[in-house]
């Protein structure tokens, strides 16, 4: 007899472990950090990791960005761990202004900040943050350093590998033409991101060329795009292209966006504006779910089920007390794998 998932798994993909592992042929491709001096502690402990769990097998460049010159504590300790080619990258004062950019009405900003620094909302009194995430967001893939390659890996210090990666992540992005790749998916703070969604139909209704189709709409609206349910790719870690935010699309939204002050009058996260322009502008195929990999990023986690991580410090057991995110009520991943169809982990799922 045969058993019932097995039609199940014949229709699903292959496995990444499948597509990348036996191959040691690298890919055109580096991490980025974006990290303050400060931060030096916190990203030789995200560096390590990644270095232990999967790039001593295939020293993959890192490059480290910064508004303000690294100094010589950060650069000699990086370098120390870091098993591929180290560059460090200043951040021009065209994409981190001292001030506030060009166009901000810096009294209304001010008068904004400090009144969502009232209430309880992450970093809603914080300047820094936002030029933060407005840089995460149109700034980093301008860099010239970046130019030699097709994929970066975002890593962001403080961060846990929690499994073996036994494969390249970035040979899965190339040999599967994925576009953008994540981990973990959530709910953003509507009160962030008040008026992204109305600024981003003004965008796409004046360029409807740019919206792919299929596209993956209907995983950020419920009601057929009417209102936007705040699901976005944590893009704390993101393995993506970086032609994708380069491309005339990516620009003009960036743009568009950046026009209207939402990154300061507001406080949109670049992770909403990855996701929005991910989900407008690709095909569903084109965007992959790393499920294998074991990732926390406080407070939330991604644990692969028993047989598809290797070596995990994690559990997808209700006794672990870490939460398992995939599979929780404040992911967006079940909305996703849903319409996505996806099928990966079908014939082991609790769900
Ligand atoms: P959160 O994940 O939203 O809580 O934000 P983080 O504090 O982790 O910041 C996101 C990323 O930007 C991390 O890689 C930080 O190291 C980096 N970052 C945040 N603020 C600054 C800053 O003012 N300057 C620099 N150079 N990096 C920053
Ligand atoms: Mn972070």
């Amino acid at each position: 007899r045969v058993p019932p998932w097995r039609e199940v798994r014949v229709k699903a993909p292959p496995r990444d472990e499948e597509i990348a592992v036996n191959t040691t042929q690298r890919v055109s491709a580096t991490f980025v950090m974006l990290a303050r001096n400060s931060d030096v502690w916190g990203a030789l402990d995200s560096i390590r990791q990644v270095e232990d769990r999967f790039n001593h097998r295939y020293h993959y460049d890192w490059l480290f960005l910064n508004e303000e010159p690294f100094n010589d504590e950060f650069k000699r300790h990086v370098s120390g761990i870091a098993s591929g080619k180290v560059q460090f990258g200043l951040v021009p004062e065209s994409e981190w202004p001292k001030g506030f950019p060009e166009g901000i009405d810096q009294e209304k900003a001010l008068r904004l900040i400090n009144e969502m620094g009232q209430k309880p909302i992450p970093y809603g009194g914080s300047v820094p943050y936002r030029k933060m995430c407005r840089y995460q967001s149109g700034g980093f893939w301008k860099h010239e350093l970046l130019d030699p390659y097709e994929f970066y890996w975002r890593v962001e210090p403080n961060v846990k590998f929690l499994c073996d990666i036994p494969y390249d992540p970035f040979r899965v992005m190339k040999d599967q033409s994925k576009v953008y790749g994540f981990v973990v998916s959530l709910y953003e703070y509507q009160a962030t991101i008040e008026t992204l969604w109305a600024t981003t139909k003004n965008f796409t209704d004046a360029h409807p060329e740019y919206l792919a189709e299929p596209n993956m709409l209907e995983w950020i609206s419920e009601d057929g795009g009417g209102t936007y349910n705040g699901c976005h790719y944590w893009s704390n870690f993101e393995i993506a292209r970086i032609d994708f935010w380069r491309s005339e699309a990516y620009r003009a939204y960036f743009d568009h966006l950046d026009k209207s002050g939402g990154f300061f009058y507001e406080r949109w996260g670049d992770a909403p504006v990855h996701s929005l322009a991910a989900s407008l502008f690709l095909r569903p195929d084109q965007i992959h779910w790393f499920y294998s990999i074991g990732y926390r990023h406080e407070p939330f986690q991604n644990c692969p089920l028993p047989g598809f991580g290797t070596k995990c410090a994690c559990s997808t057991s209700p006794d672990d007390p870490h939460n398992n995110f995939w599979q929780h009520g404040y992911s967006c991943t079940p909305r996703w794998r849903k319409l996505t169809g996806w099928k990966g982990m079908t014939p082991f799922s609790h769900d």
